[in-house]
């Protein structure tokens, strides 16, 4: 009856059966299928032209002239760290409200991430305040995030790092297509997973103004190699290996899907922008209890739509209720030093602004498959959600 696969067999960004509204969903087309189908046809499958091409496009459409394509952003984080020299017994200032990569990334370096506070409820994104009060001898670096996609003050990040003589490094995983012309760290890494602005299906980039770094990095991608795939394809049989390296190369496929999305980037971006904005105003006049962070005028690849439900609401009732009205939602993040493994490693870290944030934080559906109307729809069932007590409604 139906070609979909079975649920047990669906990730959880794979297109949803036609009455669910997904949180996110890649937008793959005939134009990927015939990228594919030119690299099959060709014998180069992985590191050749493709990759090259897309790391320059990828680069100049952030206002930059080169970048290195990678196989995740985690693998681009671990990459860029090492890169700049950050290792064993170094501090890394860490956002907490982040994917547990950005942490991870550090710890694969042998150093150490310091959880670091969020700004306010109405910009959850590291401050600049609390990674003052956390920075020792041993801090090396800071890793900011772009959450949601709303870039971060990159005036006010560029000051604090050289204030205190610190590496910054932009976990820019939210925010593709957003920094056009506006990186400011010594590397930002990019992510192309299926649920981000633009997907490789697996993928990543770091883009920085520096070549030096971007040749360190290019060569510790492939087994810290002296010479790449290409070269030994043109005849360099010979190689030395004169850094640690690892196996973080994107294929020749990965790059062809890359060099599609990006052509339709900034069109996508748009429309997550419209569709934003429309929640911002419709969730003001329907639910005025919950608070969307940011403000609209701020710099954005709108990522995702995080918004704050009231203190009382009970999360859990709300997340079933959209979901038995077809409106799947998530919640961006578990703090990183709650989860588990990070807890019994730093068992008194508390950040009490981005606990209660991420206590009160509810993920809604935001891609550019989305129809304008649909943001009505579920700005209401989330007031239905919330009954006349919490949407602001008098009863
Ligand atoms: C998705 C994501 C990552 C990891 O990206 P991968 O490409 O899956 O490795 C890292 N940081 C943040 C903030 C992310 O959202």
């Amino acid at each position: 009856m139906s070609s979909r696969p079975p649920p047990f067999f669906r990730p959880a960004h794979a297109p949803g059966p036609d009455h669910t509204l997904l949180v996110s969903e890649p937008i793959l087309g005939a134009d990927e299928k015939a990228a594919l189908a030119r690299v099959i046809d060709s014998s180069s499958i992985t590191m050749g032209d493709g990759v090259r091409a897309f790391e320059h496009a990828f680069a100049e459409a952030h206002g930059l002239e080169d970048g290195v394509a990678v196989n995740s952003c985690t693998a681009g984080l671990h990459l860029a760290i090492e890169a700049l020299g950050i290792g064993s017994g170094d501090e890394v200032l860490v956002p907490s409200l982040s994917f547990v990569a950005t942490a991870n990334a550090v710890i694969y370096a042998g150093a150490t991430p310091v959880f670091v506070d969020v700004e306010s409820l109405q910009a959850p994104v590291i401050s600049c305040e609390d990674a003052a009060r956390r920075v020792s001898p041993a801090t090396k670096a800071v890793i900011v995030m772009h959450y949601a996609g709303y870039v971060v003050d990159a005036a006010a990040w560029r000051r604090f790092a050289d204030a205190h003589g610190l590496l910054l490094i932009e976990d820019s995983a939210h925010a593709v297509g957003a920094a056009r012309g506006n990186i400011f760290g010594d590397a930002a890494v990019f992510s192309f997973f299926g649920n981000k602005n633009m997907t490789t299906g697996e993928g990543g980039m770091v883009l920085s103004h520096d070549p030096a770094l971007l040749r360190h990095i290019r060569q510790a991608r492939g087994h810290g190699m002296t010479t790449s795939t290409l070269g030994r394809l043109a005849g360099q049989a010979m190689y030395d290996v004169t850094m640690l390296g690892y196996n973080y190369r994107m294929t020749e496929l990965n790059a062809a899907l890359g060099l599609v999305q990006l052509a339709k980037l900034r069109l996508r971006n748009a429309k997550r922008r419209r569709l934003s904005m429309a929640y911002r105003r419709l969730l003001a006049s329907t639910c005025p209890a919950v608070t969307m962070p940011f403000v609209e005028s701020q710099r954005s690849s709108h990522h995702i739509l995080p918004v704050l439900l009231p203190p009382q609401a009970d999360r859990a009732q709300v997340i079933a209720a959209l979901c038995s009205e077809g409106i799947q939602t998530s919640i961006h993040y578990p703090p990183v030093h709650t989860l588990t493994w990070y807890r019994a490693r730093n068992p008194f870290t508390h950040l009490p602004i981005t606990e209660e944030f991420a206590a009160r934080e509810l993920t809604l559906p935001l891609h550019p498959k989305m129809e304008d109307w649909q943001v009505g729809s579920v700005t209401q069932a989330l007031a239905r959600a919330l009954g006349p007590n919490h949407s602001g409604e008098t009863a």
